[in-house]
Formats: C-alpha cells, sequence, structure tokens
C-alpha cells in the first residue's frame, strides 16, 4: 500500500499566457498545468511551446498518465499531439488517455487519427462528472459560457482539493462547481467586455468572494493585465477579499504540502 503521506502534491506552470496577443507574441508562455498528485503526473491544456516549456522543466511526459483539455482553443490544445508523441515514447510505448470535450475530437478533431492507436484510451469529457486517471480523481464543472464546449475541473489531491476553473465568461452558477481550497482562475481580461466569453478582475473577486478559497492562483492573462501587472492585481485583491491571492509566473511550482496543518 503506497504511503500517501509522504506524496508531494504540486502543480508547475508551463505558462502564464492568455488568449491570442500574449500567445502569438510568446510575452509569456502558454504550456498549460503539469499536476503532479498523489504520485501521479498528469498535463492539463497543452498550449503552444508545452513541449519545449516541459523538456526545458525537465518533466518526464513519458512519466504522464493523462492530457486532460478543458476545450479545443489553441491556447490550450496547440500541442496535445506532440505531448502524446512524447507521453507514449512515439507510440512505442502504448499507454495514457486523453481526456476532452467532444467538440474537441468530432468534427474537427484536435488530434491526428494516427496518434489515438497510440493511447490507451480517449475519454469524452461532460459536464459534472467525475473521472479518473492513475491515483488522480477529477470532477468537471458544468458548462462554460465560452465559444467552444468547456468545462473547468475539480481536482482530489491526497490532502487537498485544486480547482482550474478554465476559460468562461462569469454566470451566476459558476462557482457552485468550484468548491475548492485552492482555486487557479484563467483571468484574461482587467473588466468584463462583453461579448468576450472571459473572465476579467471583478469577476475573479466575485468568484473568490463566492467560494473564499484558502489561495487563489490567478493566471492566463491577457494583454491588459499583463501591462497593469498580475502581481500588483494579486495584491489588490488579496486586500479586499482577504484571501491569499498569488499570480502565478512562469514555471511556478506550487506545493500544496504548503497548505498542511495550517
Ligand atoms: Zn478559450
Amino acid at each position: 500500500m503506497k504511503n500517501l503521506n509522504n506524496s508531494s502534491d504540486t502543480v508547475t506552470f508551463l505558462g502564464t499566457a492568455g488568449a491570442r496577443f500574449m500567445v502569438s507574441r510568446q510575452l509569456a508562455a502558454s504550456g498549460g498545468l503539469w499536476m503532479n498528485l498523489n504520485d501521479t503526473e498528469i498535463l492539463v491544456d497543452p498550449g503552444p511551446g508545452s513541449i519545449v516549456q516541459s523538456t526545458g522543466r525537465k518533466l518526464n511526459a513519458e512519466r504522464l498518465s493523462a492530457i486532460v483539455l478543458s476545450h479545443r482553443h489553441l491556447d490550450h490544445a496547440a500541442d496535445v499531439n506532440v505531448m502524446i508523441e512524447a507521453m507514449t515514447n512515439g507510440g512505442f510505448n502504448r499507454h495514457g488517455l486523453l481526456f476532452a470535450p467532444a467538440d474537441a475530437l468530432e468534427k474537427e478533431p484536435v488530434v491526428f487519427s494516427y496518434l489515438k492507436d497510440y493511447l490507451e484510451g480517449i475519454v469524452v469529457l461532460e459536464g459534472g462528472k467525475t473521472y479518473t486517471a492513475g491515483n488522480i480523481t477529477f470532477t468537471t464543472s458544468v458548462r462554460h459560457v465560452h465559444p467552444v464546449e468547456t468545462y473547468g475541473m475539480v481536482f482530489q489531491a491526497s490532502r487537498h482539493t485544486l480547482a482550474y476553473i478554465a476559460d468562461t465568461r462569469y454566470f451566476e452558477d459558476l462557482y457552485h462547481s468550484y468548491n475548492s481550497e485552492i482555486i487557479i482562475i484563467n483571468m484574461v481580461l482587467t473588466e468584463p467586455r462583453p461579448p468576450i466569453d472571459h473572465l476579467a478582475i471583478p469577476d475573479a473577486e466575485r468568484i473568490i468572494r463566492e467560494i473564499k478559497p484558502r489561495v487563489a492562483i490567478l493566471s492566463h492573462f491577457g494583454l491588459h493585465v499583463w501591462e497593469a501587472k498580475p502581481r500588483l492585481i494579486a495584491e489588490d485583491l488579496s486586500r479586499k477579499t482577504g484571501v491569499k491571492v498569488i499570480a502565478a509566473r512562469d514555471g511556478m511550482k506550487f506545493d500544496l504540502t504548503q497548505l498542511d496543518g495550517t
């Protein structure tokens, strides 16, 4: 029996850029989230450069048990094919799961058909369902309000819960899906700009007040957020909400065990 008490639970930010201009100019990286929870490693939303960011940080894709896509947009899925090749050692070590919403896989699949055989399986994500990859269990949110089918997730680590609030417009029921100790918020905008379906700073504040997590981590920054300095925005939100708010940085490795015993 594995001693989970000694396992470390971490999430490494392989990028903090969100949306078109930040990503196409690579003002920040866009490689997704590399999670190591309960001794299982998974990669969430491998955007452009995920292979460069992960290899550069000595993260070994062959150790991955799964790749998870919240949705099919380029900044979340561009490197999914090369990461499947890396996970499976070019197809010579057939293993690992791919989780993705149906519309990332059906009409115009984001995954090349020849790579599907390299995988142990493909699991279609639906809203409000629980899934397992290795020792990791996660539950999807309700469907987000975003131009393509999108879900965030709550991951169950050995002693903590970690929510990933993927791209969406703010809506009343959003926070019900994300009751969690740690929340990662994809905050692209400084101000809501309808009809753009992305979260802005006031939305993040509302979500933090609604969920009252122990830590909120802001990421996936659009150009205006970047120019306003995410660190300053996080400090301001901390003051306003009384919750510890952190701005993610490229390469930041957040250790969930820092919440132990506090
Ligand atoms: Zn998107």
